[in-house]
């Protein structure tokens, strides 16, 4: 019983927030012989539920928590020192605050750009191709073609805004289908553009001559609402829209208004502005109380997913790994792996 009480002792804790039941598969298993205790929460991190973490070292987080001054500043009262996100985006941190009160911030950069550049391709041939509505109906025995017409991507011009690490292979694939791929990206990539054979164009041409317009750049002050009334206005009339970045980028507001006069041809989302409390969650049965969302729902010209966009095993496993090296690393004093501190 001491023994065991030690081991526990010397162990490092660490509380986990907004745990489903693949993310406790997956980091138990890669955590399988590390000193690592988990504290699993299946609520989100926010300055009301950081007293969860009290005796953890570090806390896990995941997209939707919200690690903003008020909740470091709980967390750090309760001696908290690292926070690692088990995502690459860090826009629910304020890292300002995380600096000034002594909380290292540490994520994971890289883990499958696959898995996300995949389900954009994938969530635009569903919508274009109306796969999600034919699925549907072939099961009602409905074997009518009516209404599913699409569009080859063959030959269209697809606008990649972000050439990060998802960026690239999106417009890649892009390339495949013989599509002409343009990008827009404050810090292009020539050598990269010319062995792909894509064109990097400035922003507003690349709205104006785009068919398929798909958003792979981060969310900070700068980039919140890109595509909003005005920048939805300068797009090709007919325009589809993939965006598994962060919901945020886009005006929700102005894209129904878009969809509503027809000029946006088609929505395919991964990410949604106010997903935070319905995304990763199963709501059925109950009413769905955000309004833009349930309109976004009604259009047959727009395609949701729930935020799948990185669920692959893979992707999972890489999280997996890189979370535990993480905190294992902080805990002998680092360095930290190249590209994970904030
Ligand atoms: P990255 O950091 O590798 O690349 C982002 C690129 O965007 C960079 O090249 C950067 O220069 C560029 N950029 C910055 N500001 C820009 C601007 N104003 N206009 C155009 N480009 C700009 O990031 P990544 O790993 O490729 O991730 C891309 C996005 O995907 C992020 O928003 C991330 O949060 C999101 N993401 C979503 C999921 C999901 O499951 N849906 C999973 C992982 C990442």
């Amino acid at each position: 019983m001491a023994d065991e009480a030690k081991e526990i002792e010397s162990m490092i804790e660490i509380a986990v927030y907004d745990t489903k039941t693949y993310d406790r598969e997956f980091l138990v298993r890669a955590a399988s012989g590390e000193p690592i205790l988990w504290r699993f929460h299946e609520f989100r991190l926010s300055a009301d539920t950081a007293p969860a973490a009290q005796g953890a070292k570090a806390v896990c987080i995941f997209v939707n928590d919200q690690a903003d001054r008020a909740c470091l500043e709980a967390l750090a009262a309760l001696n908290v020192k690292l926070i690692a996100l088990r995502c690459a985006g860090y826009n629910n941190v304020d890292l300002t605050a995380a600096r000034e009160l002594g909380i290292a911030v540490v994520r994971v950069p890289a883990y499958s750009p696959h898995a996300v550049a995949e389900h954009a391709v994938g969530l635009l041939l569903s919508l274009n191709r109306k796969i999600h509505r034919a699925y549907n109906r072939v099961r009602e025995l409905n074997f009518s073609l009516s209404g599913l017409v699409g569009f080859d991507i063959h030959g269209k011009t697809v606008g990649i805004i972000g050439t990060g690490r998802i960026g690239r292979i999106a417009a890649q694939i892009f390339s495949g289908f013989e599509a002409k791929v343009i990008a827009y990206d404050p810090i292009p990539m020539p050598d990269w553009a010319n062995t792909y054979h894509i064109q990097y164009t400035d922003l507003n041409t690349l709205l104006a001559t785009s068919d398929i317009l798909s958003l792979h750049l981060p969310l900070v002050a700068e980039t919140r609402h890109l595509l909003n009334s005005q920048t939805i206005a300068t797009t090709k009339p007919g325009v589809f829209i993939v965006n598994t970045s962060r919901g945020k980028l886009i005006d929700t507001t102005a894209l129904i208004a878009a969809l509503k006069s027809g000029h946006v041809g088609g929505v395919a989302l991964d990410v949604y502005e106010e997903e935070e409390g319905i995304f990763f969650q199963d709501l059925s049965g109950q009413v769905l109380l955000d309004d833009e969302l349930s309109h976004l729902l009604i259009f047959p010209n727009v395609l949701i997913t729930s935020h799948q966009a990185f669920l692959t095993y893979e992707a999972l496993s890489e999280i997996a790994r890189v979370t535990i090296k993480n905190i294992l690393q902080f805990d002998d004093g680092g360095p930290f792996l190249e590209g994970t501190t904030l």
